[in-house]
């Protein structure tokens, strides 16, 4: 029911080479799925108990010294809804299997040290679920589109990327990465109704406004990073964030697909199973 609402699957259909340019995509649109609102919260639910499944086997393989993780990169716009997919679909996880970091400004700390050294210190350990709220490609977005560090230090940062993700994978981590795409006339309103609710204001920075003038620019080093940074052993997904339902659906889909293509079972006994069935019965 659900899952044959799916009429290509989220890997192939959301694929930034696929979908893009982003300035052409419509973040309304469900590329993939045929279902709406009702059809897609219900197949959450129902693909969310697979997606659980799933991450606990992979805990229970870390657990057995299987040594393979995920890594979830999350990007978007504000209010693209980064947090509602760490809530949303991290929410379907057991809360132990997952390392969820999100990350701001760069400290004075950290700005002392290579850009990457925080990405290093945030990732997942064996068995786990990383899940990036903005990651290492803030390093070639806000820092490009205002010169925070100038041209021929951001312009590496692709290459440097690059070989960062093909060694994490080489050493048994899944590297997926999202980018939400919301429209500039949703985002407005979803800052709108940061101002109109008392228990939305936290949410709100009068920063975003400033940054939402730099619309056309982020969309730039958005293109650059598909363009340079899609890769098959690290692809980029291009979501519409304007439904978080798809969103969200989406999100859990392509993390089951990664999952599934570990073939993961469950750890066999490191114990005799006979011998300790015996000893329960009798105990
Ligand atoms: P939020 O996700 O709403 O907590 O906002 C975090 C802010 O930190 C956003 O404005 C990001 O663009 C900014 N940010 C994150 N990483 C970097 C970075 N490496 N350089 C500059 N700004 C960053
Ligand atoms: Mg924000």
């Amino acid at each position: 029911m659900s899952k044959s609402d799916w009429t290509a699957p989220p890997r192939e259909a959301l694929r930034a080479s696929v979908v893009g340019p982003i300035a052409d995509y419509d973040p309304s649109s469900t590329p993939g799925y045929s279902g709406d609102k009702d059809s897609g919260a219900k197949a959450l639910v129902e693909r969310g108990a697979v997606l659980a499944d799933l991450q606990e086997k992979l805990f229970a393989n870390g657990r057995s010294g299987d040594h393979r993780n995920v890594l979830l990169v999350v990007q978007g716009m504000d209010t693209a809804g980064k947090g509602g997919i760490v809530a949303h679909v991290g929410g379907l996880c057991d809360p132990q299997g997952l390392a969820i970091t999100g990350f701001g400004k760069p400290t004075p700390e950290e700005l002392s040290h290579d850009f990457l050294w925080r990405i290093h210190k945030a990732l997942p350990p064996a068995g786990k679920i990383g899940i990036f709220d903005r990651s290492h490609y803030e390093d070639v977005l806000p820092v490009r589109v205002h010169n925070l560090v100038p041209e021929s230090v951001w312009s590496q940062r692709y290459d440097i990327i690059n070989q960062f993700e093909r060694e994490l994978v080489d050493a048994g981590t899944t590297v997926l990465k999202v980018a939400l795409v919301v429209s500039k006339d949703e985002q407005k309103k979803r800052l709108t109704e940061r101002l109109d609710n008392p228990t939305k204001y936290w949410k709100y920075n009068p920063a975003d406004i400033d940054e939402r003038g730099y619309w056309e620019d982020y969309l730039q080093a958005y293109q650059a990073i598909f363009d340079r940074t899609d890769n098959d052993h690290a692809p980029w997904y291009l979501i519409g964030a304007d439904r978080k339902w798809f969103s969200r659906l989406a999100v859990c889909e392509l993390l089951i697909d990664a999952l599934e293509r570990l073939d993961l079972s469950w750890p066999a006994p490191t114990f005799d199973l006979e011998h300790e069935q015996r000893r329960v019965a009798d105990c």
